[in-house]
């Protein structure tokens, strides 16, 4: 029987939002959780994923399972054990479902019978935590085949697929046939888009809600540009003068703590001085995500002496349901090492320590809010939590039109989006275009803001599920 972990959920009061969302908007909210609250009163809303840190499926999870608890409706987080194997077999799903063959390894009969026999495993202690009437809410394909088991038990199954392309190719039909057998038993699906969803889904089972940020997060709380900068050369990734500055920030529970940890960064000479304009991409180190394209554009063409290009991801490890990520930092690293010495010295890969998940987010805090220019060269994105991220931190932002990407921008009104997101040229472009006109990006960024504001927090969010929780009742 696998180890299934139960991750602690703390409460978080939603009317901390206030302040953010105004009264009026908050008193909707608040009547949203009163109704849910009597509708859900005796039951768990269990949450089931595959990581409890790194991406940004566990990022949400934080965040919003505390505002559902704040609001007085009981919530839990299980995270299911896998072996190497099933993470393997369900990266390659997870590759396939954007269109790509991932390392290219079959998905037949012995990956469905891998990807069985683990959940599974996870079966026993899941269902310990499941009662007759729990709304069940599996995330990905990780846990797609966990439906049936949850739906026997007498739950209402929702399955949420966080990931998804405009159009499918060949591999994302095969990976959609991989999953097909599990979905039945399914009362709801929940896309972050509705283009993401095959032709052959029940589509009166379908509901679209984009995912959302917290502005009080570690990630995305205020912070100083002055203590940004501590926190930036106190990891290294800008140029501290030799000193080991005190940088400090907000946890999520209120209390403050110290930086203590350090990035491992692949760079020649010193990180870049505090004055240099940074462009950054924040990632996991993933194929989709296209480090190393980012890094190829910028090197071609943005020639500007004093832009440094800062590409940071997590620790490679440190993300469990991720095992191409050392590798794809090794590809990007190779690729670095065969750049000119010139934009070598301005390109820096920095993996971002994990080990305490408040310090991790302060870090990608500072950076994003540091940054002139925050990138998103996704060759396909779910979302893309991370161009929010910037949004709110009114940064500027280039990013390939995929996706969520295109939900979250309207470019040329909230950022810049590039269609071909294999078109270096066209990237750099709009790179260079905001780094000349410090106006152009200022207004972008404001509209970018504002943009997050309306659309991508929580209350939002919740509202959305309360009123899916409140449609399967009826049904
Ligand atoms: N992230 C992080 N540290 C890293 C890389 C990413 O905290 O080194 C966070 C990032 O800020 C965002 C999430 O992980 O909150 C990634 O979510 P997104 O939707 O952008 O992509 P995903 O990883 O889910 O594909």
């Amino acid at each position: 029987m696998a180890a299934l972990q139960r991750v602690d959920v703390q409460a978080l009061d939603p009317a901390r939002l206030t302040p953010v969302i105004g009264a009026e908007r908050y008193a909707k909210f608040e009547a949203i959780a009163a109704t849910g609250r009597a509708l859900l009163d005796g039951r768990t809303v269990l949450n089931v994923n595959s990581t409890a840190a790194g991406g940004g499926v566990a990022e949400m999870l934080i965040s919003l399972l505390a505002y559902v608890r704040g609001a007085g409706i009981d919530t839990q987080w299980d995270v299911i054990e896998g072996t190497p194997e099933f993470f393997e077999i369900t990266k390659r799903l997870h590759n396939h479902l954007y269109n790509s063959p991932g390392d290219g390894g079959p998905l037949a009969s012995h990956e469905r019978a891998q990807y069985e026999a683990t959940l599974a495993d996870n079966v026993p202690a899941l269902l310990e935590d499941v009662r007759s009437g729990d709304i069940v809410l599996l995330h990905d394909p990780q846990t797609a085949g966990l439906a049936a088991r949850v739906k026997e038990a007498g739950a209402t199954v929702v399955w949420r697929c966080h990931v998804g392309v405009d159009y499918m190719n060949e591999q994302a039909e095969l990976g959609w046939e991989f999953l097909r057998p599990y979905l039945d038993p399914v009362d709801a699906f929940v896309f972050s888009r509705a283009q993401f969803a095959p032709q052959w889904l029940d589509h009166t089972r379908l509901h679209v809600i984009p995912p959302s940020i917290d502005p009080f997060a570690a990630k995305n709380e205020p912070m100083a540009p002055e203590d940004a900068v501590l926190v930036l050369q106190y990891v290294g990734i800008l140029d501290g003068g030799g000193e080991q500055p005190l940088a400090t920030f907000t946890r999520r529970d209120g209390s403050r703590a110290r930086i203590n940890r350090h990035a491992d960064i692949l760079q020649t000479g010193p990180a870049p001085p505090v004055d240099a304009p940074l462009v950054t991409q924040v990632s996991r180190w993933d194929r989709m995500k296209d480090m190393a394209g980012v890094m190829a554009a910028f090197s071609e063409y943005v020639t500007a002496e004093e832009v440094h290009l800062v590409l940071a991801g997590p620790n490679v490890g440190a993300v469990t349901d991720d095992p191409e990520g050392a590798m794809i930092l090794h590809q990007c690293m190779d690729a670095w090492r065969q750049l000119p010495p010139n934009s070598r010295h301005r390109i820096h890969l920095a993996c971002i320590p994990m080990t305490d998940s408040d310090e991790g987010s302060a870090i990608v805090n500072a950076l994003q809010r540091h940054s002139a220019i925050v990138t998103q060269k996704s060759i396909a994105e779910g979302f893309g939590l991370t161009v929010a991220e910037a949004m709110w931190k009114t940064r500027p932002v280039v990013a390939s039109a995929v996706g969520g990407i295109s939900d979250q921008i309207v470019s040329g009104v909230h950022g810049l989006l590039i269609d071909d997101p294999h078109d270096l040229g066209a990237f750099a472009e709009a790179l260079n275009r905001l780094l000349d006109d410090g106006a152009y990006a200022e207004q972008l960024a404001d509209a970018g803001r504002q943009r997050a504001v309306d659309e991508f927090l929580g209350d939002r969010h919740l509202g959305q599920y309360a009123d899916l929780f409140m449609q399967l009742e009826s049904s």
